[in-house]
């Protein structure tokens, strides 16, 4: 399958990894928006959150454990932001679901 985050958990692309376990791989954004920018995704391949399913939802769970102990390790103490996008509405641009880590700096309040 053509999708970069599958190439990137498959190792064929490098990445900044900063964690990774048998199910699911973090590395840091190419493009950062604020100075802690990391990605989190399954290594199997979910479109996006609009792919969930009773059968696949332990992925989610897994990834949200992670999240704290990644912000822990990056110094994010004050609080950061979790945000996915979904979808051609949601702004997705890679379609293989990820989280991302915000943080680092006072994130503006609102985003509209
Ligand atoms: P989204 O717009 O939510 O789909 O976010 C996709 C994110 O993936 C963007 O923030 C990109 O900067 C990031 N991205 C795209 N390609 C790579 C890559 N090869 N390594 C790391 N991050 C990437
Ligand atoms: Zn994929």
């Amino acid at each position: 399958m053509d999708c970069i985050f599958c190439m990137i958990a498959e190792g064929k692309i490098p990445s900044s990894k900063v964690y990774e376990d048998e199910t699911i791989l973090a590395f840091r954004d190419i493009n950062p928006q604020t100075p802690v920018h990391i990605l989190v995704i399954p290594k199997a391949h979910v479109a996006s959150v609009d792919e969930i399913t009773e059968e696949n939802s332990g992925l989610v769970a897994r990834i949200f454990e992670t999240i704290p102990k990644i912000a822990k390790a990056e110094g994010l103490t004050n609080g950061y932001r979790v945000i996915t996008n979904v979808g051609e509405d949601g702004a997705q641009s890679v379609k293989h679901m990820h989280f991302h880590i915000l943080g680092g700096k006072k994130l503006p309040e609102r985003m509209l």
